[in-house]
């Protein structure tokens, strides 16, 4: 069989470059099966930048039959912490992802220390006295080469002797450093005699106190990645430098050769993603927690309301690049409403309410109202909707001096009721301040929709009868940033100057009573208003939403451009 071309492979499909080199890998017979993995490193909370890794390369070993392995890097053990693992894997699997095994790096730590042992003897690392800072200033720069640090000739049983000491807790942090021994006048700054394992007196959260030297992650990651056989280990282009130093150990270790690809990290506008920052945010209260519903956490966005769905609808948008770009927060925006259009029922609620009574209902009448659920999808059925002689309306849909061209409720003019009635306002009650109290309106029996009434009204505004309505409080969010390009702010400023004091507003709403029983978890839409969920702070008598996302799609308009 010939091996078919990239440019062949590609052409058959549209194929991501990923794809491209997997198909031409499994044809050529290079392997039989692929193998990716996820290496999350325990130290935060998973966001949606790391949810589009998770898509990538759990989609990718999917799409071609292989699996997928979840590995903690977990080799900073000052930084990492169980909740954080119990986080990710929680994480991973709601977006809806299997791992094939749960692995963790410090499981591998006696295997690396052994080949480090082997790259001694090989006379490929040496141990070095030198404080970290002094081997950061004898690497060189750019244009110039570094400095051989004294230590770097010591021989090879001298090294030996050391590097147990160091593993054996004979030195304090920081005294010695194992490193590799390549060329400090390499063109490639990693290449210059780069750092392996520094000592660190410090309890891991899995092996304890068992180790006190660490592995750096140039040193373990790809040689993790060869003991689980991995053959495709995609990161982000910023590790493009690592490449060669990846490869490098592998061949010296004549060990499986893994191979690293390098794709675009995922960039939002108004976002930042750096889980130092994320962590800061939650430390210094700005946000309430890791899973805000302002956060770009995997957890924020699934209180908020995404679904699993609309996340991995955007990790197959944002596509796979080679360049770094930043994408527009309105495309996630985007694929969650595409989403919950589909599965979000819908109910009536009012989030600034105004009272309307309609003077000629009759007192004490409750007429149910028939109100489709969900017009997208037919089995959602149906439910009734009370009507009675006081209702609220938005406080929006009315105004006293209309412009042109106003179509909803406003002195002397008709409305339509969604659902139920034309109803026309005759009065504007006032309190002493002179602010709208209430509406003194009436209805026209005629016109309840559904019954074939000929008369037509422009507007249509919804409503909830004030009587049967639930009380509660709606959490709305703007983005948590005022800035679009969080990456390239000006160098005097910080990240946290523009947090956007208008990222949360609260709203007493109203909404119908079919909302009663609603759970957590359950999308629903608020006609006009957009989608909203049942947050975790909700009590039986004090229900809390959550608004995703509004109905508005501004995304279309760019997209047409
Ligand atoms: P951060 O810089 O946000 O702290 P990280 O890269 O240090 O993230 P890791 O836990 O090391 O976080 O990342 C696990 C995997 O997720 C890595 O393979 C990394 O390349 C990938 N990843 C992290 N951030 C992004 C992003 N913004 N877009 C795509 N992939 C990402
Ligand atoms: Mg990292």
């Amino acid at each position: 069989m010939s091996t078919p071309t990239i440019t062949e492979a590609a052409n058959e499909r549209s194929l991501n470059f990923l794809e491209e080199i997997i198909e031409v890998d499994l044809a050529s017979g290079k392997h039989k099966s692929i193998i990716t993995r996820f290496p999350p490193e325990p130290n935060g909370y998973l966001h949606i930048g790391h949810a589009k890794s998770i898509c990538l390369n759990f989609g990718l070993a999917k799409k071609y039959g292989g699996r997928t392995n979840l590995r903690f890097d977990d080799t900073n053990p000052t930084k990492e912490d169980t909740e954080y693992v119990d986080a990710i894997k929680e994480d991973v699997q709601w977006l809806g992802f299997n791992w094939a095994e749960e692995l963790y790096a410090s499981d591998y730590f006696q295997q690396l220390y052994d080949w480090a042992v082997l790259l001694i003897k090989k006379g490929l690392a040496y141990v070095d006295d030198q404080a970290q800072e002094e081997i950061r200033l004898m690497r060189g720069t750019v244009t110039r080469p570094g400095t051989e640090s004294p230590y770097r000739n010591r021989s090879v049983e001298e090294n030996l002797a050391l590097f147990a000491g160091m593993k054996n807790g004979e030195f304090k942090d920081g005294d010695k450093v194992l490193r590799a021994k390549i060329d400090m006048a390499h063109p490639n700054m990693l290449m210059r005699d780069p750092i392996l394992y520094r000592i660190l007196h410090a309890d891991h959260h899995r092996t304890g106190n068992q180790w006190c030297i660490y592995p750096m992650y140039d040193y373990a990651h790809g040689q993790c990645d060869s003991i689980e056989k991995i053959t495709h280990s995609i990161c982000t282009l910023e590790f493009d430098v690592h490449r060669p130093l990846y490869d490098w150990f592998i061949e010296q270790l004549e060990i499986f050769p893994s191979h690293q690809y390098e794709f675009a990290r995922l960039n939002l506008t108004y976002t930042v993603m750096s889980k130092r920052k994320l962590l800061e945010l939650v430390k210094n209260s700005f946000v309430s927690d890791w899973d805000d519903p302002r956060m770009p956490t995997i957890c924020g966005l699934r209180r908020r309301g995404y679904t699993p769905e609309s996340i991995r609808l955007f990790a197959e948008k944002v596509g796979v690049a080679k360049r770094d770009n930043v994408i527009d927060l309105s495309l996630l925006e985007w694929c969650v409403r595409e989403d919950l259009n589909k599965r979000a029922n819908r109910y009536m609620g009012v989030l600034n309410p105004i009272k309307v009574v309609i003077t000629n209902y009759p007192e004490g009448k409750v007429e149910m109202i028939e109100a489709v659920n969900n017009p997208e999808d037919e089995s959602a059925g149906k439910r009734q909707v009370p009507f009675s002689r006081e209702i609220y309306i938005e406080q929006d849909d009315f105004m006293e001096n209309p412009p042109k061209k106003y179509f909803r409720l406003s002195p002397g003019n008709e409305v339509r009721l969604k659902y139920a009635y034309i109803i026309k306002c005759e009065e504007v009650i006032k309190d002493e301040l002179g602010n709208v109290k209430e509406l003194h309106c009436t209805y026209d029996p005629e016109t309840r929709s559904g019954l074939g009434s000929s008369r037509q009204v422009k507007g249509a505004i919804h409503w909830v009868s004030a009587a049967h309505a639930l009380p509660a409080e709606v959490r709305l969010f703007d983005r948590l940033f005022t800035e679009a390009q969080m990456d390239n702010i000006p160098e005097d400023k910080d990240y946290k100057d523009f947090l956007n004091p208008q990222s949360l507003q609260l709203a007493k709403a109203y909404i119908e009573p079919a909302l009663a029983n609603i759970q957590t978890g359950i999308n629903v839409q608020l006609e006009r208003l957009g989608y909203f969920i049942l947050d975790k702070d909700s009590k039986p008598d004090r229900l809390v939403f959550n608004r995703t996302v509004t109905l508005k799609d501004s995304w279309a308009k760019i997209a047409e451009k």
